[in-house]
């Protein structure tokens, strides 16, 4: 007897999309991780204000 293989369900975790911030002067997006690892938020273009931008919801589509 051949012992099934065991697949790792692929779990939905709710931390894993990232958040993006966009520059409210220039609208570069910035992911959260990104701005992170800088000393200070700040936008390349020196802009310091930034918008929580959602990611666009990616469905699983089939295609034919
Ligand atoms: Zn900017």
């Amino acid at each position: 007897m051949s012992e099934p293989t065991q697949e790792t369900p692929a779990e939905e975790k709710p931390t894993s999309f990232s958040v993006f911030y966009s520059c409210m002067r220039c609208g570069t997006q910035v992911s959260q991780s990104e701005l992170t690892r800088l000393p200070e938020i700040k936008c390349i273009c020196g802009f310091r204000v930034f918008t929580k931008v959602r990611p666009p919801v990616v469905k699983t589509i089939k295609a034919f």
